[in-house]
């Protein structure tokens, strides 16, 4: 088990700010763990999540924002709905995933470059187009041979499209991202 050590100071701006920005009080968790046990990606996480949310109780920015467990989690939101004190535990990992990005803490890169090959296809095409996606994402890692056995097995069944398609509302999805990064600049 990895020791943390939390007595350094408490930074309870940190605190202030995630709670204002998922909307959660955390002095509500009494770190029962039951998070932890229905999270799927707890033997991934550098950290537990039940620790991230005590971490983050005790204002520990620096240890929460660059942990791997932030890129990792898929939002599957188990753990928010294992939560006896019904606290959103999900959202206050997406809070947080959020504040690691906007502050330049990378994590996992090769997850954070999916997320971002992920989210620059859908503002452009209006949905994800596999192949630009996919095509982004091996420029930024170098992962050339990633999922090549996957890609033999697809691509003869005509499940990969080399054309993004043609897409109603794709301006408003675009729009989405511009109100975002207005936001978030603000
Ligand atoms: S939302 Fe994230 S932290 Fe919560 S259970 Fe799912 S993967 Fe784990
Ligand atoms: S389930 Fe809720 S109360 Fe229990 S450790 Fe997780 S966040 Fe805290």
């Amino acid at each position: 088990m990895n020791v943390i050590n939390i007595s350094s100071s408490c930074n309870s701006d940190f605190v202030r700010q995630v709670e204002e920005e998922s909307g959660q009080q955390l002095s509500l968790c009494y770190q029962c763990g039951k998070c932890t046990a229905g999270c799927p990606y707890t033997t991934e996480y550098d950290i537990p999540v039940s620790q991230i949310i005590r971490l983050t109780q005790a204002g520990q920015k620096e240890l929460v924002l660059k942990s791997k467990s932030l890129w990792l989690c898929a939002t599957c939101e188990s753990c928010t709905a294992r939560c006896p004190n019904k606290i959103d535990v999900a959202r206050i990992m997406d809070v947080l995933r959020h504040m690691a990005r906007r502050e330049g803490y990378s994590g996992v890169k090769t997850v954070k470059t999916f997320w971002d090959s992920f989210l620059h296809s859908v503002q452009k095409n209006g949905r994800v187009f596999e192949v630009g996606l996919l095509a982004n994402y091996i420029s930024h890692t170098g992962r050339f041979w990633t999922d090549f056995g996957l890609g033999r097995k697809v691509l003869p069944k005509g499940k990969i499209h080399f054309k993004p398609s043609a897409m109603q509302g794709k301006e408003e999805v675009a729009k989405i991202f511009r109100r975002y990064v207005e936001e978030s600049t603000k």
